[in-house]
């Protein structure tokens, strides 16, 4: 099956995305931060919008949801902890649950730390995730509801998809990102090849994604905190991958 995915850049720095199988003619879109930015491509390209799906309740993820509903009949999906706060949700997900929409099918990933009901949506057949605020390219999102530990737990079920797998994520913070990578990753050979790319695609307003799993684990410092170095970097020598993952989310805090 060959799933488009059109990228949508919304507000000031979020990405929506527009998923179409042409096999089955199933339109999907991905956390619809606003109507209006996302309705004049839906309605350019398809005129229609079978299913709404959102990684997490927040308002630049959702913002979208009801009037797209009500233009469409489109069914929302989201997850069950989170029936309460993602408007006009008609389907709640569980963990793990496989769904079919048309053609294409994806798995739920419960990953919690961002939001306490926050969830990838993966797409096993096409080797993609979209990983809204949990994993961003060369970064992570901020724990707002959970716990360092469930955010490091969260991390390491996406970095432990299949290498080749691209992910979609709901925010353009590479260039900041990669900011603070080189802060505390300054001798990684991976991440200084990667800055040129990086200013080429920011310059000319290109989005940086999609990017594989297996090019953040060589470079996304959130997902190297089992390197010597990095442990070095931060002072921390003896401990656990875990405690260096904390305390690289709160120097990141104040970054
Ligand atoms: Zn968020
Ligand atoms: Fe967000």
């Amino acid at each position: 099956m060959k799933l488009n995915v059109e990228i949508i850049p919304c507000l000031n720095d979020n990405y929506s995305y527009l998923l179409y199988d042409r096999s089955s003619d199933t339109v999907a879109i991905i956390d619809p931060s606003d109507f209006t930015t996302c309705d004049k491509i839906i309605n350019e390209k398809h005129n229609k919008l079978d299913y709404i799906l959102n990684t997490h309740h927040h308002l630049d993820h959702v913002g979208g949801n009801e009037k797209l509903k009500e233009k469409y009949k489109s069914k929302v999906l989201g997850f069950d902890l989170d029936k309460d706060r993602i408007p006009g949700i008609d389907i709640a997900l569980k963990e793990k649950q496989n769904f079919k929409m048309g053609n294409i099918s994806f798995e739920v990933i419960f990953i919690p730390g961002h939001t306490k009901g926050h969830i990838a949506f993966y797409l096993k057949d096409e080797k993609i995730v979209f990983t809204g605020d949990t994993l961003f390219s060369l970064g992570c999102g901020k724990v707002f509801e959970g716990t360092n530990e469930q955010m490091f737990r969260s991390l390491n079920k996406l970095k432990n998809l299949p290498i080749d797998t691209k992910i979609y994520c709901g925010h353009e913070y590479t260039k900041k990102n990669l900011e603070f990578c080189l802060e505390y990753d300054q001798n990684n050979e991976f991440l200084k090849k990667k800055i040129n790319w990086i200013n080429l695609k920011i310059n000319s307003n290109s989005p940086t994604v999609p990017i594989s799993i297996g090019e953040e684990k060589k470079t996304n410092i959130f997902l190297r905190c089992n390197e010597p170095s990095i442990k070095d970097a931060v002072n921390l020598n003896n401990a656990s991958e875990q405690e260096i993952f904390s305390k690289l989310r709160d120097l990141k805090d104040s970054f």
